[in-house]
């Protein structure tokens, strides 16, 4: 049998500790993906690189990138594709929130929401699905958020929600153009993760509240929607494009 192609699986905003981003590199990993860690605070980009590569035995690289600016996606995927194999996978899941009210969001607020959660996906995408589309083969995966199906609920503002459902409209759009050419472009919602992403700002009754309208009776694990991921990165899901995957514990059965 021929050896299984080597492909290089690219998550942006791996390095925070108990993230989501940082599972689903450790996911990739284990299905045999060389990763690219790309996130704004380099030292962690490098120390989940090295994290990745001694618990997983593939090679991996952490690169310093602000996913908002155009030059420095440009120059860290440059760097990752001088260094591992062909970029197979693409994970957009940098991402902020921010709990601000409606009548209160600052217009600065809402565009640096907007800047990383949208335009860094676009960005990071329009760098790296070209390269798919020629070799004919890519799986991304974007991170929208039951906030964008809902209009929030869990954490974030209505500018949070905008911008995950701004996610979800790219994620079809981008699936049809680039449907037929091996390219399947998906998307997750999340609905109450355990990370840090709230800066520990939700907690005490607020938590407990929204704890109580989940059936599945706790908050969701990084791993949890980390699996998801790696599915949909798989060579096998190539008939699924365009699609959103709730992973709520059943708290938006819609
Ligand atoms: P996290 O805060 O643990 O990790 C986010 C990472 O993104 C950090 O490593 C941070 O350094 C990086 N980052 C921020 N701005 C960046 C930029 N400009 N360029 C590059 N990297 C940048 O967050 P998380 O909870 O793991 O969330 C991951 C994704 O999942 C986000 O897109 C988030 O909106 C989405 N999500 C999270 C939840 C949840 O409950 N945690 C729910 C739904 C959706």
């Amino acid at each position: 049998a021929s050896p299984a192609v080597v492909r290089t699986a690219v998550v942006t905003g791996a390095g925070s500790q108990r993230g989501i981003g940082r599972a689903t590199a450790h996911r990739l990993a284990a299905a045999g993906y060389e990763i690219a860690v790309l996130d704004l605070d380099e030292a962690a980009a490098k120390e989940a690189a090295a994290e990745i590569a001694e618990r997983h035995g593939v090679r991996a690289l952490g690169v310093r990138c602000d996913v908002t600016d155009r030059a420095s996606v440009d120059s860290a995927v440059t760097e990752v594709e001088g260094a591992l194999a062909p970029i197979g996978a693409l994970v957009n899941n940098a991402g902020i929130t921010d709990p601000s009210r409606f009548l209160d969001i600052e217009p600065h607020v809402w565009r640096k929401i907007f800047a990383v959660n949208v335009d860094g996906t676009y960005h990071v995408t329009q760098r790296i699905a070209g390269g798919m589309v020629e070799r004919g083969f890519g799986r991304i995966v974007n991170l929208s958020s039951v906030s964008a199906q809902r209009g929030g609920g869990v954490f974030g503002g209505s500018h949070y929600s905008a911008a995950k459902g701004a996610v979800l409209g790219l994620t079809r759009a981008v699936a049809r153009e680039l449907g037929g050419t091996g390219v399947t472009v998906n998307a997750v919602a999340p609905g109450l993760i355990d990370t840090d992403i709230t800066g520990g700002a939700l907690v005490g009754e607020q938590r407990a509240s929204v704890l109580s309208t989940i059936p599945a009776g706790r908050a969701g694990s990084a791993d949890d929607v980390a699996v998801t991921i790696a599915f949909l990165c798989t060579p096998e899901a190539e008939y699924l494009t365009g699609t959103t995957v709730d992973i709520n514990g059943g708290s938006h059965i819609h």
